[in-house]
C-alpha cells in the first residue's frame, strides 16, 4: 500500500503520460474544457490517477461552468488533503491526494449547498471507475 508514496519522479514518469505527470506531480493545470471528465455525466467513482484511491463520487459532481470537473465534496473525509497555495499572486487552497500526494486542483468557497465548496479538479488527476451494475439509488 505504501509503494506509491515511495515512488520517485522517474517511476511516476513511467506510469503517467507527460501531461498527467505535469499536472499530478508538478502541480500543473489542464486547459479548461479540454479534459476528459469536465462534461462527463457517467455514474461511478473518480479515483486518483496515480494511486487508485477513491476520491470523488459522481453523486457530488455538478456543472460549475468552469471547464473542470467540479465536486461539492470528497467521497469521504480524509482522502483529500489541503494546502495553502500562494502561487500566481493568489491565495488559494490546493487539494491533493492524501494517499500519494498527487496534485488534484483547488477548492473554492463558491460551491453549492450543503457544503458551499467547489472542488475543482483536473481530469488528468482522476480516473473514472464506472459503476457497472444498473441499480441506482439517486434521489
Ligand atoms: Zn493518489
Amino acid at each position: 500500500m505504501s509503494d506509491n508514496t515511495l515512488k520517485n519522479d522517474e517511476a511516476w514518469r513511467e506510469q503517467l503520460t507527460p501531461e498527467e505527470f505535469y499536472i499530478c506531480r508538478s502541480k500543473g493545470t489542464e486547459r479548461p474544457f479540454s479534459g476528459e471528465y469536465w462534461d462527463c455525466k457517467k455514474d461511478g467513482i473518480y479515483v486518483c490517477r496515480c494511486c487508485g484511491e477513491p476520491l470523488f463520487s459522481s453523486d457530488t459532481k455538478y456543472d460549475s461552468g468552469s471547464g473542470w470537473p467540479s465536486f461539492s465534496q470528497p467521497v469521504k473525509q480524509g482522502v483529500v488533503a489541503e494546502a495553502r497555495d500562494l502561487s500566481h499572486g493568489m491565495v488559494r487552497t490546493e487539494i491533493l491526494c492524501e494517499h500519494c500526494g498527487a496534485h488534484l486542483g483547488h477548492v473554492f468557497p463558491d460551491g453549492p449547498a450543503p457544503t458551499g465548496l467547489r472542488y475543482c479538479v483536473n481530469s488528468a488527476s482522476l480516473k473514472l471507475e464506472e459503476t457497472s451494475d444498473q441499480q441506482s439509488d439517486q434521489s
